[in-house]
């Protein structure tokens, strides 16, 4: 089947490896001039929600797929993009009774350590209630997953650079989509927070919500494992550590802010002292919907146009197994996308 996938960051990357994988024909349509969440992410892996110490949505079904989609991808590509590390999370006053309880109530027994640790975590990290250790985690290096995935595409002449405008530039039919004098079975959106109200998907309530992030340089502070505590602090390479990152859902622009360096330096400052210098601030949007779940599938009267969006700040770990969703359905037009990701949501009654 000759697909289209118009975007190429993390969804779009995940969704085209898959299909070429399976043999189909692909090509790939990217606006590299605009800002992509995938290149601004931190990259932290965490199957657990701390707030409410619970599993992520559905982790124990998403995890087999993205280690094995992540295994396959470095094997592909011929570069590491993922590296498992302990999450270590610092607890607050009272919180040890609730991370032994929630242990056993939601079954977190793959995820986490039920013990607590009352030894020092790092001389220069405030822990006075100790902390617990979350496993399965890690750093995802996906700047270089994008641009190696990237780097492919364009070797192989898969890629088309352009910012297209969907309701110009694609012709559809009930059969087929054309583009640029070819045609295709089936043209699939990837295009992250590019895709509020535009048509065909004018009904997804989207929530996008803005997110910056520091990278800070530190040869003193020389920590492996990830640290969170309202924020995290995530060991990459060469000393380098990203911090953040924030949330913010009223935003009228992409910019870094004075206001989001001083709340993450606030932050850092209540659980670590230690000599650092912030070499990078960098701003993104999340593509969020108003439920917080994926959007995946084709419009019933307009099956040959599909979507990939709203991966939100787990993108991760949600991606790979949200593209297998939507290649089900491309398979099979009998398979039922699960409903709480699935497109179909926004038009029940319409
Ligand atoms: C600050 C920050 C921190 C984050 N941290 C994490 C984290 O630690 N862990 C995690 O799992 N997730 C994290 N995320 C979320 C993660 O980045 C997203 O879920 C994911 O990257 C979304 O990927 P995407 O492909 O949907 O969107 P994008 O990466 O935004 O890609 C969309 C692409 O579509 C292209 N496009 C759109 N419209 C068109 C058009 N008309 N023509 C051509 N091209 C077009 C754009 O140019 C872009 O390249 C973070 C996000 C931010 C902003």
């Amino acid at each position: 089947m000759k697909t289209l996938i118009i975007g190429q960051g993390l969804a779009g990357t995940i969704l085209a490896f898959k299909l070429l994988q399976k043999g189909y024909s692909i090509t790939v349509i990217d606006d590299n001039n605009q800002q992509k969440a995938s290149l601004k992410a931190g990259g932290m892996v965490n199957p657990i929600v701390f707030r409410r110490m619970t599993k992520s949505w559905l982790i124990d079904g998403l995890y087999p797929d993205f280690l094995q989609t992540t295994h396959e991808l470095e094997k592909f590509l011929g570069h590491q993009f993922f590296y498992p590390t302990p999450i270590q999370r610092i607890l607050g006053a009272g919180e040890e009774l609730f991370w032994t309880r929630k242990y056993t109530e939601n079954g977190l027994e793959k995820y986490i350590d039920p013990r607590i640790s009352h030894t020092p975590i790092s001389p220069y990290i405030e822990s006075p209630y100790g902390y617990g250790t979350v496993h399965n985690g890690g750093w995802y290096d996906i700047q270089s997953l994008v641009s190696s995935f990237r780097q492919y595409l364009e070797t192989n002449g898969l890629l088309i650079h352009k910012n297209i405008d969907i309701s110009k530039d694609l012709k559809t039919d009930s059969n087929e989509v054309r583009f640029n004098n070819q045609t295709y079975q089936k043209v699939i959106l990837c295009q992250g927070s590019f895709s509020s109200n535009q048509q065909p998907f004018n009904q997804i309530k989207y929530k996008h919500t803005k997110g910056e992030i520091l990278t800070i340089n530190s040869p003193v502070f020389n920590h492996k494992e990830i640290i969170t505590k309202n924020l995290f602090i995530l060991p990459i390479h060469n000393q380098k550590y990203k911090v953040g990152s924030t949330y913010a859902w009223e935003y009228t622009d992409t910019n870094i802010t004075n206001e989001a360096k001083n709340e993450i330096i606030k932050k850092l400052k209540k659980i670590g002292r230690f000599p650092y210098s912030i070499i990078n601030q960098e701003a993104g949007i999340r593509p969020t919907t108003h439920d917080r779940r994926p959007v995946i599938g084709f419009l019933k009267n307009q099956p040959n146009i599909g979507i990939l969006n709203g991966l939100g700040s787990k993108g991760l770990l949600l991606a790979p197994w949200s593209a297998n969703q939507l290649i089900q359905k491309m398979e099979n037009n009998n398979f039922q996308i699960h409903p709480e990701v699935d497109v179909e949501r926004y038009y029940k009654g319409k």
